[in-house]
């Protein structure tokens, strides 16, 4: 018989949490709890769980809301304060890069050319060589540079 009450205070609980009691009902329940341990304690880590779960859609929602405004007012800060020139930057790079690359073979035959011709050591060669490959790129990139901060400068003082 005591089993039964347990089994009917373990089966109002889920219905508590499922769609709530009569008033009958959660006034047994709570005579109950009150005298069980062993259900009390299923009780509160039942509304534990439940208090848990209902909590972390609420948060969650809220917190990524303010974080993705946060970020697409990042975004349009970005896209007004000239991505164009970062745009270009990385358009130049890559051209200049690209140009380095199929320019290359000629670079290293003409590199080897003077080698022969002038006595120039093989060291000295192939540090030609990379700056050949590296210098075009980071030149562009300090112009550009150079040019946004110039520009940044002049809307400033207008
Ligand atoms: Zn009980």
């Amino acid at each position: 018989m005591s089993e039964n009450l347990h089994e009917r205070a373990q089966r109002l609980l889920a219905e508590s949490a499922v769609e709530g009691l009569r008033p009958a009902d959660e006034a047994w329940l709570r005579e109950h709890l009150a005298e069980c341990p062993a259900c009390a304690m299923e009780a509160s880590v039942t509304q534990n769980a439940l208090r848990a779960l209902r909590s972390v859609p609420v948060r969650v929602p809220r917190d990524l809301a303010a974080r993705t405004q946060f970020r697409v007012r990042l975004r349009a800060q970005e896209t007004s304060n000239g991505s164009n020139g970062s745009f270009w930057l990385w358009a130049v790079t890559a051209a200049s890069w690209l140009l380095g690359v199929f320019s290359a073979p000629l670079v290293w035959r003409g590199l080897a050319w003077l080698g022969a011709n002038f006595g120039l050591p093989k060291l000295a060669l192939e540090f030609g060589f990379v700056l050949w490959w590296t210098v075009p790129p980071l030149l562009a990139a300090a112009i550009i540079l150079h040019q946004k901060a110039l520009t940044a400068e002049w809307s400033n003082k207008n």
